[in-house]
């Protein structure tokens, strides 16, 4: 199939059966390693990027267990029942340490995955984060182009894939349980810092401890915004201050009230400019992400680094050369 007629494929509206297939061709493509391969992505994202960016990005995190596939399903759903297309990807950490998986087994979201407006699509399950991440931003653009109207990024509450999720979402939402010791492990850990709202989830167990939770929380996230993130500037009233809400994915309850939150960071953050601004500011930031990659990559591999790199490293380790000089040293072999 030629890049023009996968793209004409994805775009069209009128066979979902085709475009669902020419979206899993795409995605497949996307995610191969060989550099033919990688050559005909570039030219179809190139392809595909003009009718992409419609759709809202949402980033879902949280630990195991705190209900996040059952958020999403339940999310889903209801906005399904709206009329709305909605994707789902998915990054797992797991699978980039241990070729393992946390988030990746099928039987997760099984009713959503049954649905016409729904596509599903499991992590890359290989790789480095950052190439785990590449890949997860570029499945969003064919997403996009398909027309979802709505695309969710999940991952596991673990190490730095949420700050990838946060980095291609135009909102982060974190799940949590309704205890307090696991806020604290968030809050600490930075990954407050970077919600746009915190969702409380299970508040069908203790609804007394979700609201003590809710209360906490906020309060937390208020002291954080006084030292905090500029970019939420909560200070400021024509800004979007994170917020806490309650509800239980399992009973299906809340989840209008979170989708009314969304809604309302939407229309508050396109007024003012500010969701525009951060697709740049991540758009760049990714462009760079990748360059030091390649760049580390094409140093690691010269003949000339690789010559020199077992003396460096033996000698910055026993203490016989200061690490600054073996880097120069090295940067010198490869420009030599
Ligand atoms: P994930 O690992 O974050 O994707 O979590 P799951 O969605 O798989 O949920 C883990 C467990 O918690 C499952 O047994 C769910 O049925 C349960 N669960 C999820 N949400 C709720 C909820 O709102 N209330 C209750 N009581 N159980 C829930």
């Amino acid at each position: 199939m030629s890049v023009e007629e996968r793209v004409g494929a994805i775009v069209q509206r009128t066979q979902p059966a085709v475009q669902r297939r020419a979206m899993a061709k795409a995605i497949t493509l996307l995610e191969s390693t060989r550099p033919d391969h990688r050559a005909q992505a570039d030219e179809m994202l190139t392809a595909l990027l003009p009718h992409t960016g419609r759709a809202f990005r949402l980033g879902i995190s949280g630990v195991p267990g705190v209900g996040k596939s059952t958020f999403i399903e339940a999310l889903g759903l209801h906005l399904i029942a709206q009329g709305l297309r909605v994707a789902v990807l998915a990054i797992d950490p797991s699978s980039t340490v241990s070729g393992g998986s946390i988030l990746g087994d099928k039987t997760r979201m099984e009713q959503l995955s049954m649905q016409e407006s729904a596509y599903i699509r499991p992590s890359p399950s290989s790789g480095t984060l950052g190439g785990v991440a590449e890949k997860t931003r570029e499945s969003l653009l064919v997403c996009e182009a398909a027309g979802y109207d709505v695309v969710i990024v999940e991952t596991v509450g673990v190490g730095q894939s949420e700050t990838a999720v946060q980095g291609m979402t135009d909102m982060f939402c974190v799940l949590q349980l309704p205890n307090a010791g696991d806020d604290l492990q968030a809050i600490k850990k930075g990954v407050m810092e970077l919600a746009d709202l915190v969702v409380i989830n299970k508040a069908d167990i203790d609804p007394h401890a979700a609201t003590r939770a809710q209360a906490q929380i906020t309060s937390s996230l208020r002291l954080l915004s006084m030292h905090g993130n500029p970019e939420h500037a909560h200070h400021d009233a024509a800004l979007w201050q994170p917020r806490v809400i309650t509800l239980s994915a399992l009973k299906s309850e809340g989840v209008d009230d979170f989708w009314a939150a969304v809604s309302e960071f939407r229309q508050l953050q396109t007024a003012n400019g500010r969701l525009a601004a951060r697709r740049e500011r991540q758009a760049l930031a990714w462009m760079w992400e990748r360059i030091d990659y390649g760049l580390k990559q094409a140093f690691r591999q010269h003949p000339g680094v690789r010559a020199l790199l077992p003396q460096m490293q033996a000698d910055v380790a026993s203490g016989r050369i200061a690490a600054s000089t073996a880097a120069r040293n090295l940067l010198a072999a490869q420009a030599g």
